[in-house]
């Protein structure tokens, strides 16, 4: 098959939020487009995919927390050189929502000093609809006031999980 390793831009990803929001899930769902085994997931460190966007081959790294985020033991080192931050809560529960304004949006005041680097808010977990307590029109002003882009997710049923990685990799594309 085609070479892996040619590529033309590079680009780092991370995710970030509370344990058990799905972002594993996410990251899996976006990689494998396959979403059979949605079993919890630890000790996933980074993943890596390859995009064609406007006829040049991007490569994603995308780094998940493989559950350090328990511990708070996520350091600079894994902000360091992000162009693209996905923030992550569960729209069944509102504690995953309040901790992103709360501890993550600190920590990252703290940590991601890069001005350049895209934000992206998600809200996963749509599909189990009948337990939204966290409302999409919540999500978006979070978003407005954190400065990201917004989407509803379900790694799931695949639901604008494409269009995550995608719409934050061509927002981020202006700076690299
Ligand atoms: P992480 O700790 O943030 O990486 O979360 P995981 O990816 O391990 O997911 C935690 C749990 O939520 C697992 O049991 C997943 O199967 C489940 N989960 C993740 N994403 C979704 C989703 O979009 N919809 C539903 N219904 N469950 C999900």
């Amino acid at each position: 098959g085609q070479g892996q390793s040619n590529y033309d831009l590079s680009f780092k990803i991370l995710l970030i939020g509370d344990s058990a929001v799905g972002k594993s899930s996410l990251l899996v769902s976006f990689i494998s487009n396959v979403v059979d085994d949605l079993a919890p997931t630890i000790g996933v460190d980074f993943k890596i995919k390859f995009l064609t966007v406007g006829g040049k081959r991007l490569k994603l790294t995308i780094w998940d927390t493989a559950g350090q985020e328990r511990f708070r033991t996520l350091t600079s080192s894994y902000y360091r050189g992000a162009q693209g931050i996905i923030l992550v809560y569960d729209v069944t529960r509102r504690d995953t929502f309040t901790n992103l304004s709360d501890v993550w949006a600190k920590e990252l005041e703290l940590y991601s000093t890069d001005e350049n680097c895209i934000k992206m808010l998600v809200g996963n977990k749509v599909d189990i609809g009948s337990d939204q307590v966290v409302s999409r029109e919540e999500g978006l002003a979070l978003a407005k006031e954190l400065g990201c882009l917004f989407l509803e997710c379900s790694a799931k049923t695949r639901l604008n999980v494409e269009q995550c990685f995608e719409e934050l990799t061509q927002k981020a594309r202006k700076y690299i």
